[in-house]
């Protein structure tokens, strides 16, 4: 059992649409493929993978670095200790190999891709989807029907005029069996984003609710300003009101805010994790942690955030990971998570779920495909097919 060859490419996701800090014009994304020897169904085993959606693409560290590393290892540097599957642990270890501890960015990304299609290929040799072989390795067997998802968009475009095309993407959400939606603030003056949020609020039915994201956007005062003109509202969160690093400053929020407060897609690793839950004075009853797998060195790390949220007792409820991926969807029906984010209609082909899958009541249930289930997203696994050939 060996890897035969790891191709990657650069995607352009570039679209016209931004949130408070970052334009997506420019953006790309890592698509990788792992081709092994391994056969079923008539064909060779190959996974699938990619970086989630706002870091970039990572060619350089995937050429220069982990891809080398994984194609010089021998098998049982490899493979688990029957001999009978590769072990994304162990695959970890050799991508790692002579990298320094700590500075988690962009390398964090670079795994993550990898450590996808790696889980892809594992679950696909099992003969298994990702969600019940994670089931039944570390959670007894026990996976969840369906989970919650929400629907991430309200971000701010150049053409619009008032709210009438946010009310009218919020509408098409709603009409999709959302029953939760996102939008972006910060990106505009307190009293426009409120007249904003109140636009979206008077489209949403009685049952929905809405949550903010403003990306990391506000210093300490403008923060607690912005918590302190949402509270009427009763928002379902408060997502990054500073910079993601900025623990002392989500503390004080955390102390003020009557909204729930969410973060965590900027931190790329179990030990951010870990100083996270430390010194951000977050809730554990009413916080949502969202550090996505597919940025923060793959599955195989974020199994141990999962470990560190135990230890400092966390429910694994608490974490609806960023990045609407199928990676964190198996993820979330498979450890018992609390949802996954979702982008009806942005970052394609990478956002989304399998085609035609159906959301009622603001749940979605995973298909039964071995694997990841790049194969159930047509625009996607074109892509991937357009790479192999
Ligand atoms: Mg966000």
């Amino acid at each position: 059992m060996k890897i035969c060859r790891i191709l990657d490419e650069s995607i352009s996701i570039g679209c016209n649409m931004a949130n408070a800090v970052v334009s997506f014009a420019e953006m790309t994304v890592s698509a990788v493929a792992i081709v092994t020897d391994v056969v079923r169904d008539g064909a060779a085993v190959t996974g699938y993978g990619f970086n989630s959606n706002g870091r970039y693409s990572q060619s350089g560290i995937l050429r220069t670095r982990l891809i080398p590393r994984l194609l010089a290892a021998n098998n049982g540097q490899l493979l688990d200790d029957a001999g009978s599957n590769f072990d994304p642990f162990k695959c970890w270890q050799v991508m790692m190999r002579n990298e320094k501890p700590g500075g988690h960015g962009d390398r964090a990304a670079a795994v993550g891709a990898l450590d996808m299609a790696l889980w892809d290929a594992v679950a696909k040799i099992e003969g298994k989807p990702l969600y019940r072989l994670l089931a039944d390795r570390f959670r007894g067997g026990v996976a969840d029907g369906d989970v919650y998802v929400y629907a991430a968009g309200g971000y701010y475009y150049p053409q619009e005029a008032g709210v009438a095309l946010l009310q009218d993407e919020m509408r098409r959400y709603v009409d999709m069996g959302y029953e939760s939606v996102k939008m972006k603030v910060g990106g505009a003056s307190l009293p426009e984003d409120l007249r904003r949020i109140e636009g979206v609020l008077a489209v949403l039915p009685k049952e929905a609710s809405l949550a903010v994201d403003a990306n990391g956007r506000f210093n300490l005062p403008q923060a607690l300003d912005f918590s302190r003109a949402i509270e009427p509202y009763h928002l379902k969160w408060y997502e990054e009101p500073g910079d993601p690093l900025d623990y002392a400053l989500l503390k004080s929020v955390a102390e003020n805010s009557k909204t729930p407060l969410a973060t965590g897609e900027n931190l790329f690793s179990s030990q951010d994790a870990r100083n996270l839950l430390r010194y951000g004075g977050l809730d554990r009853n009413t916080s949502v942690l969202q550090m996505d797998p597919a940025l923060s060195y793959g599955l195989v790390d974020y199994l141990r955030t999962l470990e560190v949220m135990k230890e400092s007792n966390w429910s694994h409820r608490r974490c609806i990971p960023h990045g609407g991926h199928q990676l964190a969807l198996h993820v979330a029906a498979g450890m018992g998570l609390g949802g996954n984010e979702s982008y009806p209609g942005v970052f394609q082909p990478f956002g989304g779920f399998a085609d035609g899958a159906e959301i009622r009541n603001g749940r979605m249930r995973i298909p039964d495909e071995p694997g990841v289930g790049i194969e159930l997203k047509s625009n996607l696994f074109a892509l991937f097919k357009q790479m192999l050939s």
